[in-house]
């Protein structure tokens, strides 16, 4: 239909990725395709054009690609929220539940000023824990967290249900 946009439909599916039974949705054509990585870009930055934060925080990795494109976009700075060990700096760092085990991000405790208005980005929202992780070590750095993009939202794992939080959540495309 003419409402789906279109880069969505480079968006692929990958059956059995990371395991059996998952069907992991593959972002990597629409970067590929130069107007399908603008169109994803615009569409993501519609909501923070009006007010555009100090700065985004991208989930490493596919939230590095969005998030710093979507700063360049939104003219703002951009800080990396990492995987461990990867920061070289003082870092501070928040743990969340995977459905097997936990994992954690880090963030540099200098990365932003304190009150910075942040918009967190990832590529994809499943069952919403990394995002939140990522919202919960940016307000511990001393961050204000003015709301959180992705690129598709996988409305079955009900991870908006989850996100309880003040800030909005907006997704460029709910798959
Ligand atoms: P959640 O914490 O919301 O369950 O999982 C979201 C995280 O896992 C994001 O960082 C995202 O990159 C990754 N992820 C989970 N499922 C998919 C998927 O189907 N496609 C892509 N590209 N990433 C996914």
């Amino acid at each position: 239909s003419a409402a789906v946009p279109h880069w969505s439909r480079l968006i692929r599916d990958v059956p059995d990725f990371p395991r059996p039974g998952i069907v992991f949705k593959d972002i990597t054509p629409v970067l590929a395709d130069a107007a399908a990585f603008a169109g994803a870009i615009d569409a993501s930055a519609g909501a923070w054009r009006a007010a555009p934060p100090d700065a985004v925080a991208g989930i490493e990795a596919r939230g590095f690609i969005l998030g710093a494109a979507l700063a360049r976009e939104l003219g703002c700075g951009f800080v990396p929220v990492r995987k461990p060990g990867k920061l070289p700096g003082t870092t501070l760092f928040e743990e969340y539940a995977l459905e097997y085990g936990r994992d954690r991000l880090e963030l540099h405790a200098d990365a932003l000023p304190a009150g910075a208005r942040v918009l967190v980005v990832d590529d994809v929202l499943a069952t919403g824990g990394t995002l939140r992780a990522a919202v919960a070590l940016l307000r511990r750095q001393g961050a204000r967290v003015c709301g959180a993009q992705v690129l598709v939202e996988l409305s079955m794992l009900r991870g908006r249900d989850r996100w309880d939080d003040p800030a909005p959540l907006h997704a460029a495309l709910a798959l």
